[in-house]
C-alpha cells in the first residue's frame, strides 16, 4: 500500500486568497454596479521594459535557425546573466560574490521552498511573524515542525515582528540552524539596516547557524545607506545564501527568472562536526532536479543590465514607488499608523480593528480590496496590506473613494 508524506496532513489550507475572493464575489453580487479596485494584489501591472522585450525577440530568432540554435544551457545558468549579476549586483556595491556561486532559476518562490532539502531532518528553523508563507509551509512538508495549534505550528521558532519593534524581529532566544530572513519585507514593507543586519550575521556565526535571506524587494530600497544584499555586511559570505528574483524588479511574475546566491565559503556541518560547503550542496540538487530557464527568458533578463535596461526598469520602480508615497501619505492623513511603502512596494496599516473588519470595511464603503494581516501569521492581526503594485490611475482613485469613508 503506497503512503503519502503526512506532513502534507498537518498544512493549513490558505484561506487567504479564496476568502478574499468569496467576499469580493458577494459583494458584486449584492452591488452589480459597484467598481471595486484591488490594492491587494501582490503581481506587478506593468508590461516588461522594451529592452527585455526587444532581447526576447531576438533570442527566439536565433532558436529559430540552425547556426544559432540551443539545446539545454548549463544548469546554473548561462555565463553571460551569471557574470552581468555578480558584477553588477553585488561587485559594484562591494559585495564579494562571484559568477560561480550564482544559479539562475525559475523564481524565488521555488528557491526558498527548495532550498531547505539540502540541510538536516531536525534543522530547528526560525521564520518572521508575520511571514511570507512559502518558508513555513516548506518546513512543513518536509517534517521539520509539529501540528498546528492555536495559529502556529509546534517546533517552529516564530520571529515577531511588532510596531514595537520597528517589524525588525529580535534575535531568537534560543540555538537555531535556520533563519529565514525577508527584507525589504513581505507583508510589512520594513526594512533592516546595515547595524541591525550585521547582529544577525554575528548570531548566525556564533550559533553555526545559516540566514537564508530573501531580498527579492530589493530594488525598492531608495535610501542608499540601506543594504541591498547580505554580502554587505561583513562575515555574511560564511552563513549567508541570499534569494533575488526578477519578477518586481522587472516585471518577469509571468516570464520568470530569478536566481539564488549560496558562496562558495557557507559552510554547514555533517553529524560528526566535518564541514561542507554549501555552494557544492546545491550544485548537485540543481544540477538533479533542474534544467535552467529557457534561452531566450535569461537573454531578456540580462538585457536590464545594459544602460537603457538600468533606466527603463528605474522608470518601472519610479512608477510603483509613486503609488507608494501616495498610498502613505493618504493613510497618514486620514489618521493610521503606517509602515513600509518608502523602501517598499508595500505599506503596512495598523487598522485599529480587526484585519477581516477593515477589510470588510474598505470593500463595503469603498470598493477597495486590501489584504488582511492576519493572513500572514499572528503578528498581521489588526494590520491590513496595502499594495502599490495597482496603475496609477487606480491607486488615485482607490484613495480617493477611501478618503470619502468615515472611519
Ligand atoms: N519572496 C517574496 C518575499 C515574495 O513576496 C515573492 C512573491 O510575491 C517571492 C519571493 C516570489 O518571487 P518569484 O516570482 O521570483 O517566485
Amino acid at each position: 500500500m503506497v503512503r503519502i508524506n503526512e506532513h502534507y496532513l498537518k498544512l493549513q489550507a490558505s484561506y487567504l486568497f479564496s476568502d478574499i475572493a468569496k467576499r469580493i464575489s458577494a459583494f458584486q453580487k449584492a452591488h452589480p454596479d459597484r467598481e471595486i479596485i484591488r490594492l491587494g494584489i501582490g503581481d506587478v501591472t506593468r508590461p516588461l521594459p522594451y529592452v527585455c522585450i526587444e532581447a526576447f525577440h531576438r533570442a527566439v530568432d536565433e532558436m529559430a535557425r540552425e547556426s544559432t540554435f540551443r539545446g539545454y544551457g548549463p544548469e546554473q545558468g548561462y555565463a553571460f546573466l551569471r557574470e552581468k549579476i555578480a558584477a553588477q549586483d553585488f561587485q559594484a556595491r562591494g559585495a564579494d560574490i562571484s559568477a560561480d556561486e550564482i544559479f539562475v532559476s525559475d523564481g524565488a518562490k521555488c528557491d526558498t521552498g527548495n532550498i531547505q532539502e539540502i540541510f538536516a531532518a531536525d534543522a530547528k528553523i526560525a521564520v518572521p511573524d508575520p511571514v511570507y508563507p512559502v518558508y513555513a509551509d516548506t518546513n512543513v512538508m518536509a517534517g521539520r515542525t509539529g501540528v498546528f495549534a492555536d495559529g502556529r505550528y509546534e517546533n517552529l521558532v516564530y520571529m515577531d515582528s511588532t510596531k514595537e519593534n520597528g517589524f525588525v524581529p529580535s534575535l531568537p532566544q534560543q540555538p537555531v540552524d535556520l533563519i529565514y530572513l525577508c527584507f525589504p519585507n513581505n507583508p510589512t514593507g520594513a526594512t533592516i539596516t546595515k547595524a541591525q543586519l550585521k547582529t544577525w550575521v554575528d548570531f548566525a556565526r556564533e550559533n553555526k547557524a545559516v540566514i537564508l535571506f530573501d531580498a527579492a524587494y530589493e530594488r525598492f530600497i531608495q535610501d542608499d545607506s540601506l543594504p541591498r544584499s547580505i554580502y554587505e555586511i561583513e562575515g555574511a559570505r560564511e552563513v549567508a545564501i541570499e534569494f533575488r528574483s526578477f519578477s518586481k524588479t522587472a516585471g518577469f511574475t509571468g516570464t520568470r527568472c530569478a536566481y539564488t546566491v549560496v558562496p562558495e565559503t557557507c559552510m554547514a556541518y555533517d553529524s560528526s562536526g566535518g564541514k561542507h560547503s554549501l555552494r557544492n550542496l546545491w550544485n548537485r540538487r540543481h544540477t538533479t532536479k533542474f534544467n535552467s530557464v529557457s534561452y531566450p527568458v535569461q537573454r531578456a533578463a540580462e538585457a536590464i543590465y545594459s544602460d537603457e535596461g538600468k533606466a527603463q526598469v528605474q522608470d518601472l520602480i519610479d512608477y510603483y514607488m509613486k503609488n507608494a508615497a501616495v498610498i502613505r501619505e493618504e493613510m497618514t492623513a486620514l489618521g493610521f499608523d503606517v509602515a513600509g511603502g518608502e523602501n517598499a512596494p508595500y505599506i503596512w496599516v495598523d487598522g485599529k480593528t480587526d484585519s477581516w473588519k477593515f477589510f470588510d470595511m474598505l470593500l463595503e464603503k469603498a470598493g477597495v480590496v486590501c489584504t488582511p494581516g492576519a493572513g500572514f501569521g499572528k503578528c498581521g492581526e489588526g494590520f491590513i496590506r496595502i499594495s502599490a503594485f495597482n496603475t496609477f490611475e487606480n491607486v488615485r482613485k482607490a484613495l480617493k473613494k477611501i478618503r470619502e469613508v468615515k472611519f
